[in-house]
């Protein structure tokens, strides 16, 4: 008997490990579980983005992201709900995350925007509703209002104003958790410390990957309770913006050694090193085999060392520096994190 037990004690142990590192799910200040890995949708273009979505969903899918700015919210509706009609996925078993424009932040406009996608990705909740910038821009439907030295034209609300309307959207049923995106610890802090605080941020969205590893905003959310998501894990190879001389990451050698240890591919790397920080993570693609090499990743595991290499690389360089808006009184990045 003591003998079994000393042959089963290894066995035991890495299922243990393994049960840390392989979740596949996040569970939020709200109480609900998010998705560990989710499909990104910005830039998915119409056409393409529902087949996209009912891949995904058929693979394993469950947490899908959009925004009202990607402008495919309907499609990406019409793939959800065929999905739920043929009868691969029950609503509730989605986790679908939408976000607040900058141009629609007074108090006044953010039920409307808000039913707008819901109405778009046919759903009568959202799991998750993100502010998706501390940043107002002057109000209306130009959705990029730019100056003529092409710099953004602000508004004069306050985030801290316009998170008291998200608010108001869990009072109503509409949104199930509220969160932000692209906020520094300042700015959170602002939100945490707000008098009359209702619900605290379940969520910040943040670009995160081994070029830029945000280790300081990851530490300081988690520690308030927030869930960090990793948005351009790859770093956002189709950004409209992208020159010749930018890093590439999926390009990049030792990321390349790393995932020929593990018979993987770059991109599974890059993914799975938000999993083993317990960070949500969100690939864009709409290439069907990429979709599901993207969600391949709960079967292997990256050892500490490796995880240490990988974070070696940080070298605090953003794919979305949005410096269209640095000017802005609340522009995120002029903090260290
Ligand atoms: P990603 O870092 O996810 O990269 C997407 C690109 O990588 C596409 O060109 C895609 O190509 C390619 N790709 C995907 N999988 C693979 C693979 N396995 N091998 C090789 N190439 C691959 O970029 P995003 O900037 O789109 O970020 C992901 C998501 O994060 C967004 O779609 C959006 O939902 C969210 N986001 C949120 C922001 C915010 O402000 N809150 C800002 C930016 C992004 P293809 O599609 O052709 O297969």
């Amino acid at each position: 008997m003591r003998t079994l037990f000393l042959r089963l004690l290894p066995t035991f142990s890495h299922f243990k490990r393994l049960q840390g590192t392989m979740a596949t799910h996040i569970v939020l200040n709200t109480g609900a579980k998010m998705p560990i890995v989710g499909l990104g949708t910005w830039k998915s273009p119409p056409g393409q983005v529902k087949a996209a979505v009912k891949e995904a969903i058929s693979v394993g899918y469950r947490h899908i992201d959009c925004a009202y700015i990607y402008e495919n919210e309907e499609e990406v509706g019409e793939g959800m709900e065929e999905k739920i009609k043929d009868g691969t996925v029950k609503r509730e078993e989605l986790f679908v995350v939408s976000k607040l424009w900058s141009t629609f932040h007074p108090k006044s406009m953010v039920r409307k925007a808000c039913e707008k996608s819901l109405s778009d990705l046919k759903l009568s909740y959202m799991d998750l509703y993100l502010m998706h910038k501390p940043m107002g821009y002057k109000a209306g439907d130009v959705l990029f209002p730019f100056d003529d030295k092409g710099l953004v034209i602000p508004d004069n609300t306050n985030f801290l104003d316009t998170w008291e309307a998200l608010e108001e959207l869990v009072d109503a049923g509409l949104v199930k958790a509220i969160g932000i995106s692209n906020f520094n610890h300042k700015q959170i802090e602002a939100i945490l410390n707000k008098p009359d605080l209702k619900y605290k941020p379940a969520v910040n969205q943040v670009e995160c990957h081994p070029y830029l590893t945000q280790e300081k905003l990851i530490n300081y959310c988690q520690s308030k309770g927030i869930c960090v998501t990793a948005y351009s894990p790859l770093a956002s190879p189709d950004r409209p913006w992208a020159k010749p001389e930018d890093p590439s990451l999926l390009q990049d050698p030792k990321i390349k050694a790393i995932a020929q240890k593990h018979k993987k591919s770059s991109a599974q790397v890059l993914i799975r090193f938000h999993i083993q920080r317990n960070v949500v993570v969100i690939p864009k693609s709409v290439t069907p085999s990429r979709i599901a090499e993207n969600f391949k990743v709960f079967d292997f595991e990256l050892s500490k060392e490796e995880m240490n290499v990988i974070l070696s690389f940080n070298r605090n360089w953003r794919a979305l520096s949005m410096e269209w808006a640095v000017k802005h009184k609340d522009y995120p990045f002029h903090e260290e994190y």
